[in-house]
């Protein structure tokens, strides 16, 4: 199903994906059973990165044992663990010349350790096949379990996003089993570790300003560093509806209100992604 796009403001009218960097990258995902949230997410940005050769791919399958009410990433009792998908990875990264990559997974409530294992044995291997890569990993929440969040720390990748993917009023009706403190620990578990910790939201969720401004806060306070912010677009008429069209002014004054407040790095547009510009967050 497509996104829905009749209504959208000029703002956020983007190019059809094109070029010979999207078409290899396309062909070698599918034929390596790669999957890339920029496809299962129906991102905005796949023309601009994918012709840049970046691309976002998610590990642990394509089903997923939560049901976001934002998300277009398939609701289903999961296929069992590839433990080759590692290595597939490492190669296609190679292939593709990626210098810097970031990957997510679908949440793997139904594994015991939430998929830590693999999610640290893929950080390892894409580094070993790729000398010199960066790496920016955008986990689930692992339940705030410290243990198995640290096995990703572990493995060393340059940053650790969580999203937040909205305010705190929001969020039982946005997300499906997370938790707004919860995901808040998971983000003071990251910056502890002294690894780059990063968090997104959307927005046009119906959530006001001075929320965003909370959220912001409650951010900061837990340690995060750098901050994404990006229109929410209904992926289809089963999720939930766009409120609003945030508009571009309203984007430039949230992101000089979080470096005012002192996030290091703020990515806020209406076409942000939380891995829009990612290789320029190592640096934060
Ligand atoms: S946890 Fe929610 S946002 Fe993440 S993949 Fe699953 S349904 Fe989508």
């Amino acid at each position: 199903m497509s996104t829905i796009t009749r209504r959208l403001p000029d703002w956020m009218k983007t190019p059809l994906p094109s070029g010979k960097e999207y078409v290899a990258l396309k062909n070698l995902a599918a034929t390596q059973q790669l999957n890339t949230i920029c496809v299962s997410g129906n991102c905005p940005n796949k023309a601009e990165c994918w012709g840049a050769s970046t691309a976002s791919f998610m590990i642990l399958g394509e089903k997923c044992t939560r049901n976001c009410r934002f998300c277009d990433v398939k609701n289903m009792i999961p296929d069992a663990v590839d433990l080759e998908e590692p290595i597939r990875l490492a190669e296609t990264i190679k292939t593709l010349k990626i210098k810097h990559c970031v990957i997510t997974s679908v949440t793997r409530d139904d594994l015991d350790d939430g998929g830590a294992a693999l999610w640290a044995l893929t950080i390892r291997t894409v580094k070993a096949v790729n000398p010199g890569i960066t790496m920016e990993t955008l986990i689930p929440d692992f339940y705030a379990n410290k243990e198995l969040i640290q096995q990703v720390i572990d493995a060393r990748p340059e940053v650790i996003s969580h999203n937040m993917e909205t305010v705190r009023r929001l969020t039982p009706k946005v997300r499906d089993i997370a938790r707004y403190d919860r995901s808040l620990k998971v983000i003071e578990i990251i910056a502890a570790s002294g690894i780059v910790p990063k968090s997104g939201i959307m927005v046009g969720l119906g959530e006001t300003e001075e929320e965003v401004l909370q959220t912001m806060d409650d951010l900061l306070k837990a340690g995060c560093r750098v901050l994404t912010i990006g229109q929410y677009l209904q992926p289809t008429s089963h999720h939930l509806k766009i409120e609003e069209f945030i508009k571009p002014e309203i984007f430039i004054k949230y992101r000089e209100a979080a470096l005012e407040k002192g996030f290091k790095m703020v990515e806020s547009s209406p076409l942000v992604r939380s891995s829009y510009r990612a290789e320029r967050h190592v640096h934060a």
